[in-house]
């Protein structure tokens, strides 16, 4: 465990310690598309279009129109940065979000004078009151919908249970004191608004941006793992070993983190709807996690803006949506959750999970998984049907032996050219109900898919059968100690 992290300024003085972690200019960006054009080529990685790399996260000192606002992405583009930040080896990570999502803290509200996210406040009753001009959203590419808040934790209860959940949305600027806000089907939150909504009311929320990246990391966790009602804000509390701390919200019921660098609190309105591009008209929204710009919304919930607070000198934490950084904050979720889901039903076998960088860290998971015997001879196969029950959205899983690095793309690769027959390793489950931003999931596509987010999910299994394991034996090396020819190697 990682002490030294308590919220987003402590988790850059670590990596700004780091060698090659944390990039900071001082000349100034424009939010507008330039700050995620800089960004693409200084480390976004994920499923960017090339040329991107895996690079330090980035800071913004001088933001165009901004004077008061740094802007920080790419904290968590690295699974490498997640490892630092969370204090664990980055292919542990998903055993190390199991084991805090299985043992969770839940958040405390904290009593206090002064919260730090409150330390300045802006109240949208003022009329001199613009998120435009107040908050430096970044629009992300020249065809978005509109400035988008793309690291807002949005933070809300039940409104009959009070059972409360954390999630990150995508959060298109509106006007002066509205934001669309976007829900891929069946989302927690969306459940309370629809509630709040049938009985004619509101649903107050508050969106905390720029905070502890545990916080982030576990705010991920989607159901089965974290079913509604589960708080996610208790798999950052299990990380860190203390509970989150909240601060009462100022003008809505709701609650927010206490040390975010920025809150904007408002409320869900009911029976209201807004065209997500309704400003710019170029139908498309923002980058997404499969490589594509979103299509715009034409209907989408609406948040009337109450207030927003932060902190003196805020940083505004931002990701690109295509990033490296999705897949780190989708992907280890779902690592732990098809880990947990696997251990139970077959302790052992499943040693490691990688949730791919070119499935965003949702589409595509790499299993390592143990045959013993020969009565383990199957079981691979049923480890990649839990795998899609423990995480919905996954598309794709390919199945190696214990042999082959699932880190090491290049090794997965070689597991299938030599260990894989297409006609006889290949497991097609036709028409299950899996995510809708990836462009090949729709009837025009494939016109047996009953409609779009419907999909094939395949498993490619490239372990070697049990009864052949010695045929598939790899080229053994004598075990030897490399430093006494070069001292330095590492
Ligand atoms: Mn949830």
């Amino acid at each position: 465990m990682n002490d030294t992290v308590y919220d987003l300024r402590s988790a850059l003085a670590l990596l700004h310690a780091k060698p090659g972690e944390l990039v900071v200019t001082d000349t100034e960006v424009d939010p507008h598309a330039e700050l995620s054009g800089v960004y693409r080529y200084v480390g976004a990685g994920g499923t960017t279009m090339r040329p991107t790399r895996i690079g330090p996260a980035m800071l913004f000192n001088r933001i165009k129109g901004f004077p008061d606002f740094r802007v920080v992405t790419g904290v968590l583009a690295a699974r490498r940065r997640v490892g630092l930040l969370l204090g664990c080896d980055p292919t542990r990570l998903g055993h190390l979000l199991k084991d805090a999502v299985q043992h969770p803290v839940p958040p405390v509200m904290c009593n206090g004078d002064e919260f730090l996210c409150q330390q300045q406040v802006h109240l949208a009753s003022d009329p001199a009151f613009d998120l435009r001009t107040l908050l430096p959203a970044p629009t992300n590419t020249e065809e978005d919908a509109g400035p988008f808040f793309t690291m807002g934790l949005c933070y809300a209860s039940d409104p009959h249970t009070g059972e409360s959940d954390i999630t990150i949305h995508r959060l298109c600027v509106q006007g002066r004191d509205e934001l669309s806000m976007y829900f891929a089907p069946g989302r927690h939150l969306d459940v309370f608004r629809q509630k709040a909504e049938a009985a004619g009311q509101a649903l107050p929320l508050t969106i905390s941006i720029g905070v502890d990246p545990a916080i982030y990391i576990g705010a991920c966790f989607e159901p089965p793992t974290t079913p509604q009602g589960f708080d996610e804000l208790s798999v950052a509390g299990a990380l860190r070993g203390r509970p989150v701390e909240l601060a009462q919200a100022l003008t809505v019921n709701a609650r927010a983190i206490a040390h975010a660098e920025v809150v904007i609190e408002g409320e869900l309105l009911p029976d209201r709807r807004v065209q997500e591009d309704r400003h710019t008209q170029t139908g498309r929204a923002m980058p997404e996690f499969p490589g594509y710009i979103g299509i715009a919304n034409p209907a989408l919930p609406v948040i009337k803006v109450k207030a927003v607070t932060h902190r003196r000198n805020p940083i505004l934490q931002h990701t690109i949506g295509c990033s490296e950084e999705h897949v780190s904050m989708a992907g280890i979720p779902t690592e732990a959750s098809i880990l947990a889901l696997v251990e139970r039903a077959m302790p052992g076998k499943l040693l490691n999970v990688y949730a791919h960088s070119a499935g965003g860290g949702k589409l595509l998971a790499v299993l390592q998984f143990k045959k013993s015997g020969p009565q383990d001879e199957g079981r691979q196969r049923q480890a990649a049907l839990l795998a899609f029950a423990a995480f919905p959205e996954l598309k794709q899983a390919i199945v190696v032996d214990e042999d082959v690095d699932i880190f090491d793309s290049n090794d997965v690769l070689w597991a299938m050219q030599t260990r894989y027959q297409g006609d006889v390793d290949t497991l097609f489950i036709p028409g299950v109900r899996c995510h809708p931003l990836d462009p090949s999931q729709s009837p025009d596509y494939n016109p047996a898919l009953r409609g779009s987010g419907i999909s094939c999910k395949t498993i490619f299994d490239c372990t070697v059968p049990w009864a052949l394991k010695a045929k598939f034996r790899r080229c053994q090396f004598r075990e030897v100690e490399v430093k006494r020819f070069l001292p330095d190697f590492r």
